[in-house]
C-alpha cells in the first residue's frame, strides 16, 4: 500500500513516510492508493470483540506490516485506555431508532482525542526507530491543541509547541492544555489573534531553518492517520448496530471535513452504510455546495459551536479526488479556481456525492433551540456541535427504518457558555477533571513576531 497525492504531482509514499509528513509537496493531500476492502466475513467477525480489537483489525490493512502486528496491537491498546468509558465510544439510544455516538469520553472530552491518542504513539514509535527527534508546532482556538498535547505529553522523541491567542480561548480550553506540565509540552501565548497564531506557524512550515535540520510534523486533520484513527468507530457503530447484515446512517457535526471523510472512507471499505449527513453552523460551505453547487468562501461567523468554525473544509479535498475520479489535474484546478473566485463542481462529480450526501445547516439560534428540545425529549443535554448534528439527522433523513447515528463531537461541560446560554446551570466537568480550575498552569506569553516564536522554540526543544 502505497499514498498518493490529490493532486497527482508529488512523490508516492509509504504508510511511515506519510505519517511524518502533513501536505504533499504539491499542495494536495495523501490518500491510500487503493482501499482495503473489509468482507462481510470480516465484519461479522467483530461482533463482541473490544474497541481496541476492532481498531487494530481495520487499520492493519494501511499500516502495510510497517509496524510488526505485535507492537501495533500494543499502541492501540495504550491509546485507547485513556478512554474513561469501558466502551471507548458508547452508543447511547436517543429513541426507537436514533443512536448518539458518544465520542468524548477521552482526555480533552471532544472527538479529536480518538485519533490525536494514537498519532503521538505513531509519531513517537517511528522517530524512535530511526533515532530521531521531531518538533510539533500548531495554532489552536480551542480542541485540537490540548488534543495533541494529551496525545503527545509521554512521547519520548516529540517536543510540541502549540500557539493561542493570548486571552481569547475560553478558559476550560485553555487550562486542558496549560495544566499539562511535562517537560516536552509548551505553550505559548500570542498576542494577537487566532490567525496571527496560524500565520506565524504556517511560515514555519515553509521555511524550517531555524530548527537547523530537526524534522517539524503536523498534526492537523490533514495527517492522514487522523483519518485512518476515525474510519475505526463508524465500522465498530455499525457492527454493533447489525452491519453488515443491517445498513447504517450517520449524521456528523462537520468543519475540515475529516471525521465525516473518515465515513465515507469506512464506506468504501465495504460497511454498508445508506446516507451520510454533513451538518454545519454558520459557516455552511459544505451545505452551500452540495445544496447549491455554490462552492465559494465567506466570511467567518463567530458561533456557539467555535470547533466548526471554518472558511475553508481542508479535507474535503480528499472526497472531491474521489469525486473526480481520482484525477489530480481536475482537482488542482478546480481549487486553483476555488482560491480566486466562487466556482461551482461539475456536473457529474456532485452528482455522485448527492448520491450518498446529504447537509443541513443549523444557526445560533436554533442551536440553542435543539439543546432545549432533545432535553426535553430525551433528558440529554447535547454540547452545541452534537446539537447541529441531532438537527440535521432529524431534517435531512432519507428513510426512518435504518438506524441514524449522530456522532457526538464534544462533552456538553466543554462548552458550557451554549448550555447555560440554552437556559442550564451548565454541566460540571467529569471526576477525572473536577480540579482543572485549581491546578497550576504553564505558559510562556509572546508578541506575535514569528522571529520571537521561532527563537523559542529552537531555544526550549530539548
Ligand atoms: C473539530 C471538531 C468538529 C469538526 O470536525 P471536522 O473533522 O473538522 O469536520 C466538530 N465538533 C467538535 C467538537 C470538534 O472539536
Amino acid at each position: 500500500m502505497r499514498y498518493i497525492s490529490t493532486r497527482g504531482q508529488a512523490p508516492a509514499l509509504s504508510f511511515e513516510e506519510v505519517v511524518l509528513t502533513g501536505m504533499a509537496s504539491d499542495g494536495g493531500l495523501y490518500v491510500p492508493e487503493t482501499i482495503p476492502q473489509l468482507s462481510k466475513e470480516e465484519l461479522a467477525d467483530m461482533a463482541g470483540c473490544s474497541y481496541a480489537e476492532i481498531a487494530f483489525r481495520v487499520m492493519k490493512p494501511f499500516v502495510n506490516g510497517e509496524i510488526d502486528d505485535d507492537t501495533f496491537r500494543g499502541l492501540v491498546k495504550d491509546a485507547y485506555a485513556t478512554f474513561s468509558h469501558d466502551a471507548v465510544v458508547p452508543l447511547n439510544q436517543l429513541d426507537a431508532n436514533h443512536f448518539l455516538l458518544e465520542l468524548f469520553h477521552g482526555p480533552t472530552l471532544a472527538f479529536k482525542d480518538v485519533a490525536l491518542q494514537l498519532l503521538g504513539r505513531l509519531l513517537d514509535h517511528f522517530l524512535k526507530k530511526r533515532g530521531e527527534r521531531a518538533v510539533i508546532m500548531g495554532a489552536t482556538s480551542g480542541d485540537t491543541g490540548s488534543a495533541a498535547i494529551e496525545g503527545c505529553r509521554h512521547c519520548d522523541n516529540l517536543d510540541i509547541f502549540i500557539l493561542h491567542p493570548h486571552n481569547r480561548v475560553s478558559e476550560v480550553q485553555r487550562r486542558q492544555m496549560t495544566t499539562v506540565l511535562a517537560d516536552n509540552v509548551f505553550n505559548v501565548a500570542i498576542e494577537g489573534n487566532f490567525d496571527d497564531a496560524q500565520a506565524m506557524v504556517k511560515a514555519s512550515f515553509a521555511n524550517q531553518d531555524f530548527l537547523n535540520g530537526t524534522r517539524l510534523v503536523a498534526v492537523n486533520s490533514i495527517n492522514w492517520a487522523r483519518i485512518m484513527a476515525q474510519i475505526v468507530y463508524y465500522v465498530a457503530s455499525a457492527v454493533a448496530l447489525g452491519a453488515p447484515h443491517r445498513k447504517v446512517s450517520f449524521c456528523v457535526p462537520s468543519a475540515n471535513f475529516g471525521n465525516v471523510f473518515a465515513g465515507y472512507m469506512a464506506y468504501q471499505m465495504g460497511l454498508p452504510v445508506k446516507q451520510f449527513i454533513i451538518a454545519t453552523n454558520a459557516n455552511d460551505i459544505l451545505h452551500r455546495t452540495l445544496a447549491a453547487n455554490d462552492f465559494s468562501k465567506q466570511e467567518l461567523a463567530a458561533t456557539l459551536a467555535p470547533s466548526m468554525d471554518i472558511v475553508v473544509s481542508s479535507n474535503f479535498e480528499r472526497l472531491l479526488f474521489d469525486a473526480y475520479d481520482r484525477d489530480g489535474d481536475a482537482v488542482a484546478a478546480l481549487l486553483e479556481r476555488f482560491q480566486q473566485e466562487p466556482t461551482a463542481l461539475a456536473e457529474a462529480p456532485l452528482a455522485k456525492l448527492r448520491e450518498k450526501f446529504s447537509s443541513h445547516s443549523v444557526d445560533d439560534a436554533t442551536i440553542l433551540e435543539v439543546i432545549r428540545e432533545a432535553h426535553h425529549r430525551t433528558h440529554e443535554i447535547l454540547d452545541p456541535h452534537t446539537a447541529t448534528g441531532y438537527r440535521a439527522a432529524e431534517r435531512a433523513r432519507a428513510d426512518a427504518a435504518t438506524p441514524m447515528v449522530t456522532l457526538a463531537t464534544a462533552h456538553p461541560a466543554k462548552f458550557a457558555e451554549a448550555v447555560v446560554k440554552a437556559g442550564f446551570p451548565g454541566v460540571p466537568l467529569p471526576p477525572h477533571m473536577d480540579d482543572l480550575l485549581e491546578r497550576e498552569e504553564r505558559y510562556t506569553v509572546l508578541p506575535a513576531e514569528l522571529e520571537a516564536v521561532q527563537r523559542f522554540v529552537a531555544d526550549q526543544r530539548r
